[in-house]
């Protein structure tokens, strides 16, 4: 894989071939998946779902040292106000005193820049931005309205970039390109694999997170992976990966959230990338394979005893530390076990639903029902990819799970929670307030500032469950006092009335 001369990356609906839109079974989804049916999967009806531009803008947001410019209407950069504070905390919390948190500026078109083209302003916005703060890179956001009326703001970085000290970076995040907001993750790679990795003389060197100071840099090397972080992830799971890599003696370099853009670079020098992530990380770990011979791990993510289990030993493998790794498993997993004892008891029978991004959804429900205990009635995955296959496969031949592909979608949710009826529920932010309004006992599968991955993360989530057990008295008020808007006839309905599913599909 190689897209770094296109300007502009491939969308992930051609590069990828996702589906957005089913309901049924793994099985089907699967095979059908395999054979490329679900692709031009879509609803006859959809609510609102989330843009490209603000996951992009999520990421680049929590890097320090950086400026974000979101050429557009002012309402385009509406999702990053509360996070202003909130990378400020995550970046003083990694360590990084000066922070200032997140700085961005808007071009804040009018109907009369639509009409004569915008491209100066952002000339002048990028200049003056470089001058009020002097930071090491400027990330330029291209979203619709700019896209629509043909802004060229490749040209425009051409034009300025000898005028500033930033490195300017484009990003065309234009929220109607794809239908997988996920797209953003590979627009901003593209972004830092094309301007940020030429080595500059003077660079200090990384700062690792296991490194013995008496070592010498060119030995540390050998043994450091790029640990790909994620901008949801706390760092409380950071340490924790950090202790696992430590146990097998390996460093971690970590990236891309939180880390300074003058520190890209380094990703180049280490002897493996490893991946929490797929959805996030796979354009970037195959470019620096090809471009820079770093291999990578990349298909699971360590949530859950099994999943921990076969990240650790992935890695292992590499570094032909095999036995090592297994030492070290079986010791953290028997003092989970026993740790975890009194909590399966709890949770014996309880049914759970699952709801957020197709690596975590497939992870979590996984380490619900085998470190747990508990019975998964459903998962709602935001698309599904070819990645999928890996992380469901504790799922196979199962056809007692729903399985719908949502990203968003609220109203089918809804519809779903009312039949399925489970004990407990847990999801991404933009489900969350649905379940717990229907009664439903809540836990959110993703919280920057608590543990959720390796064997912390495992008896971390039991713990905080098993207080939503025991006393569920929030929400079973909220679900008694509150009326979601949907009428009867719609929780009648099919709730996958409105996918429209091609017929190979559906009969795969
Ligand atoms: S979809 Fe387009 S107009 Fe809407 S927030 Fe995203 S970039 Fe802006």
């Amino acid at each position: 894989m190689n897209y770094l001369d296109l300007k502009v990356p491939p969308v992930r609906d051609e590069r990828l071939k996702p589906c957005c839109a089913y309901g049924g079974t793994l099985c089907d989804l699967v095979e059908g998946q395999k054979r490329g049916c679900l692709t031009s999967n879509g609803r006859a009806f959809a609510q609102a779902t989330g843009c490209q531009l603000s996951l992009a803008m999520g990421m680049v947001g929590s890097i320090p040292e950086a400026i974000a410019i979101f050429h557009g209407p002012v309402g385009c950069g509406s999702t990053n106000l509360g996070f202003a504070g909130l990378v400020k905390e995550f970046q003083l919390q990694r360590g990084n005193t000066d922070s200032i948190g997140q700085v961005w500026f808007s071009t804040n078109l009018s109907e009369s820049d639509v009409v004569n083209g915008s491209e100066d302003k952002l000339a002048a916005v990028i200049k003056e931005a470089d001058r009020r703060f002097r930071p090491q890179a400027i990330f330029i956001a291209k979203t619709c309205v700019p896209a629509i009326i043909g802004d060229d703001i490749d040209l425009v970085v051409d034009k300025v970039k000898d005028q500033v000290s930033a490195k300017l970076i484009p990003l065309h995040c234009e929220g109607f390109r794809s239908r997988f907001p996920a797209t953003a993750y590979d627009i901003v790679y593209h972004g830092i694999l094309r301007n940020l990795m030429e080595d500059e003389e003077n660079l200090p060197e990384p700062v690792l997170e296991n490194a013995a100071a008496d070592i010498a840099y060119e030995e540390r090397k050998k043994r450091t992976v790029n640990l790909l972080n994620v901008g949801s992830m706390g760092r409380v799971d950071e340490l924790e990966l950090i202790r696992l890599l430590g146990a097998l003696e390996l460093e971690a370099n970590i990236l891309p959230c939180y880390t300074p853009p003058g520190r890209f670079v380094k990703a180049k020098d280490a002897a493996l990338s490893v991946s929490i992530c797929s959805t996030h990380d796979d354009y970037f770990v195959e470019h620096l394979k090809e471009l820079y011979g770093v291999p990578f791990v990349l298909n699971t993510i360590p949530i859950g005893t099994d999943n921990t289990r076969r990240w650790l030993l992935e890695i292992a493998d590499f570094f032909n530390i095999r036995e090592k790794a297994e030492r070290f498993i079986a010791i953290e997993e028997a003092e989970v076990f026993k740790a975890l004892e009194p909590y399966r008891k709890l949770f014996k029978g309880k049914r759970v639903f699952v709801s957020t991004g197709e690596i975590r959804a497939g992870a979590q429900a996984e380490m619900l029902e085998r470190d747990l205990g508990m019975e998964v009635v459903g998962i709602r995955s935001h698309h599904y990819d070819q990645f999928g296959e890996y992380v469901f496969e504790h799922f196979k031949g199962r056809n007692d799970v729903t399985i719908n592909v949502a990203a968003s979608q609220p109203y089918e949710q809804v519809n779903l929670l009312a039949r399925l009826k489970p004990d407990l529920f847990l999801g991404h932010v933009g489900s969350n307030v649905w379940a717990g309004k229907q009664g439903i006992p809540v836990l959110p599968i993703f919280g920057p500032v608590q543990s959720y991955m390796g064997y912390k993360g495992v008896f971390e989530v039991a713990y905080r469950l098993k207080r939503l057990v025991r006393n569920p008295a929030f929400f079973t008020t909220l679900g008694k006092t509150t009326t979601l808007p949907y009428k009867k006839s719609w929780y009648d309905k099919d709730p996958y009335a409105y996918i429209k599913q091609t017929e190979t599909s559906e009969a795969a």
